[in-house]
Order: C-alpha cells, then structure tokens, then sequence
C-alpha cells in the first residue's frame, strides 16, 4: 500500500498534473486536498489536451476513483462546466466523489475578490479571481459553507444571513457596490446542490476503507511551496497550504499515511502574478524562454497571463523540497532548455553582501540577489529520450547537479508535455 502525494517544489505550475495523470496509470484513488479552480492542470494524453482546474488528474482512467476533499474550495458550476467539457471530449464517465464537508465557493466570494482586487489597483495581488482568498477567509471566520448545509434549506438559510450579514457592511460602505440578499442565492444554491448530489458522500470513511484495502492513493497537490501561508512568499501566498503535510488534512487521512512525496520541480522557474522571483528574466531573455517554456509557451492555464519566468532557483526550491518533506524529485520541462549554449542555476543569493544558501523570510527576499554557476547546454531536442543514459552528457550533469543542490533523489525527468515523455530513474 502506498499513498504518495504529488505537490509543488516552486511556484506552482511545476507540471504535477502531467506527473499526476502519469502516475495515476497505477493508481486507484486520486485526490485534490486544498484550493480551487484557481490554478490550472495541463495535460496532453490520447484524449487531447486540457486544462483541468478543479477535477483531480486521475479522471482519465475510468478505474481510478477521483476525490474532492473537505480541504478543497468547491466552485460547483465551474465543477460542472470542467466536468462536461470533458464529456464532449467522449471520455469515459470519470469516477468522481466530493466530500459532504468540502466548502462552497459563493457568488460574493468571487465579487469581493474582484472588488478588492480593484480597491487595491496598482497595490492588487494579481488573484486569478476565483474568490478563493474570501472563501478561505470566510471558512476560517467560521462563515462558510458547507456542501451538505445545502440538502437543509433552513440551515442553508441561516448560514448565508449569517455570512451576508458582514459582507454586505463591506459591498455598501467599503466597495460602494449593491447589497446581496439571501433569496436571491438561494435557489441557485439549492439547484446547485441537486445537480451535485450524486457525487457526494463521506470521503473521509471511504479513504479510510481504501486504505484499510491497501489501495494506491495520490494526493494531487496544487500551486507550490512557495504558495504556502506560512512557509511561502506571504503574502503573495495562496490561501491554503499546499504542502504535503496538509495534505492528510485536507484529504482525511492520518498524518503518518503518507510514505512517498514527490516533490515536482521545474528545470527552470516560473511565477505567476506578483511578489518577489529573485531569478528572474527580463527582456529578450526572459522572451526566449516564455516562449518555448510549457507546452505552448508559459502562459497561465486558467487566466492566460504571460508568466514571469527565470533560471532554476536552487536555494528556492531545495527549501521548497523541505517544507514538502520530499522523498523523492520529478524535474520537469528539462527539454525546454535544449536551446541554450549555457544555462546557469542560481546556489545562492546575496542579501545585503552577506551570502546565503538558505531562503530567507519574506522581508529580506525583495533585496536578495542571485549568484549563478554556469553549465554548459546540450543544444538538441531531448523530448524522445526515455532513459537517463542517452540524455547527452551536459544534461545529466545539470540533472546530476540539481539532484546534489536539493539533496533529494531526482527520480523522475520529464521531457515533454506529453504523457509518455518520463524518463525513471
Ligand atoms: P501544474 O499546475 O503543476 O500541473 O502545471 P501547469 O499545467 O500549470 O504547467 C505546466 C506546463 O508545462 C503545462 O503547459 C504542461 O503541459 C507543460 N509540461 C509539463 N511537463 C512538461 C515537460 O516535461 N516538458 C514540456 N515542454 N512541457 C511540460
């Protein structure tokens, strides 16, 4: 029996969603713990290409059960909408269950995230304005809602006055926009709950079971380390941990469950949205590798903003391996740098003069700088190669040093975006 989480040694957009859908080709349960449709999965396989925001990546094997958590913002059209648009892809009908205490994303999650994003203007986080920041604000305030609050419509009722209460203070005086009465919520709510109903029920006994029965459970993290509240670049943070340690959390199960992290990392690094990036690229450097980064360019899955994007960061994600507990590494997109004659990693950074291996809290981040060492490229086309000894000698020795950086076994490559393109070590 394994149970392995799959999580973000970086940013996010590490391509755990490509490590996912791989690897869930032995799996029997896959689940998402935390956030929302806030992020986005690309993944290529013989179905065709598709951004997956919210479904865990197991849904395109049929035999693979597919888990929303508790810990997961659930946003149910947009749940519904992903769920169809798979349909007409003529999938097989995905094996899915959300949990009965996974939270609601409201329709005044979504405007406060937009209005305070507005409010803030130049001063704005860059959230991909799905609500997810008020709709964790609101579970911690002890304001949400609950998937099963909607099958009890005086409860239903009951919470959303309780929660609408406050917000609509913020919506008259704060945002000078218009108040939002229960009523109005409550029939698409309850609609909402009728069309979800099916798929629900109490995850957490039926993982439990799972693992009783030695099933093969992922736990599909999304966004990266670097995300999390308490151990990332906060307050360019997300609003829920995406650390392996939360996962048994989110998803339910005891925290000794977990035997295998993998912690996925990008050969190179990307940022979406604001906060510090000390490896970042600028101007036609920085162009060169956007274009050619991801599968199509590194341009955000949900919101298609370009990404901010730079060299491997070893101090950034040797710490990211740490705060995940990573048992193992997958290093991803290594055939993206297949175009350059040198391609330096960053080992250190230089906070005012004084040089460190360590990442530093995020005060000190905005003024450190990076000190690079320089290796030499391999200049060809590497997305074929399925094992590690016919890489060309330059790119196992970028691998090779990576792997001494971090600490941490590397024992998955990937080489294209492409199911098959893994290379096992
Ligand atoms: P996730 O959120 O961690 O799953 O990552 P995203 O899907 O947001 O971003 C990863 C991007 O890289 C997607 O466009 C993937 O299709 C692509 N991708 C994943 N692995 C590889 C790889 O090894 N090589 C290349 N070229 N693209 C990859």
């Amino acid at each position: 029996m394994t149970v392995t989480a799959i999580v973000g040694a970086n940013w996010g957009d590490e391509g755990k969603g490509k490590m996912t859908d791989y690897l869930a080709g032995q799996a029997d349960i896959v689940v998402r713990f935390q956030g929302g449709n806030n992020a986005g999965h690309t993944i290529i396989n013989e179905y065709g290409r598709f951004a997956l925001h919210l479904l865990p990546s197991g849904i395109f094997y049929p035999q693979v059960l597919n888990i929303l958590g508790p810990g997961v913002a659930l946003n149910i059209p947009a749940f519904l909408k992903e769920l169809d648009q798979l349909r007409q892809h003529g999938l097989p009908e995905p094996a899915i269950r959300i949990s009965n205490r996974a939270q609601v994303i409201l329709p005044y999650h979504l405007l406060l995230d937009a209005y305070e994003e507005a409010r803030l203007g130049d001063q704005q986080f860059g959230s991909t304005k799905q609500g997810i920041a008020p709709f964790y604000a609101d579970k911690y305030l002890k304001l949400g809602l609950q998937v099963a609050d909607l099958f009890d419509e005086a409860r239903l009722r009951a919470r959303l006055q309780a929660s609408l209460a406050i917000k609509n203070v913020l919506f008259e005086h704060l945002y000078r926009q218009p108040r939002i009465e229960v009523e109005a919520l409550l029939p698409d709510l309850m609609r909402a709950g009728e069309q979800i109903q099916p798929f629900v029920c109490d995850t957490v006994s039926l993982l439990h079971t799972a693992l009783a029965q030695d099933k093969q459970i992922l736990l599909e993290g999304q966004l990266g380390a670097l995300r999390d509240p308490d151990h990332g670049i906060y307050p360019y943070s997300t609003s829920s941990s995406p650390l392996a340690g939360f996962a048994t959390v989110g998803a339910g199960l005891p925290p000794y469950a977990i035997q295998r992290v993998i912690a996925v990392a990008k050969a190179y690094s990307s940022c979406v949205g604001a906060g510090p990036f000390v490896t970042e690229l600028f101007g036609s450097e920085g162009e060169a590798l956007r274009r050619r980064g991801g599968d199509k360019g590194e341009y955000g899955a949900t919101t298609g903003r370009p990404r901010r994007v730079g060299w491997f960061d070893a101090v950034a994600t040797r710490y990211g391996c740490q705060v995940q507990g990573a048992t193992e590494v997958a290093l991803t997109l290594l055939d993206v740098l297949g175009y350059l004659d040198e391609i330096p990693i960053c080992t250190a950074y230089d906070v005012d003069g004084s040089i460190t291996e360590q990442f530093p809290e995020p005060a000190a981040l905005d003024r450190a700088r990076p000190i690079f060492e320089r290796w030499p490229g391999w200049r060809c086309d590497i997305s074929e190669i399925r094992r590690f000894e016919q890489l060309p000698r330059n790119a196992q020795t970028y691998v090779l040093r990576i792997e001494e950086l971090l600490g941490t076994p590397v024992k998955w490559i990937s080489v294209g975006p492409k199911r098959e393109a893994v290379i096992i070590r």
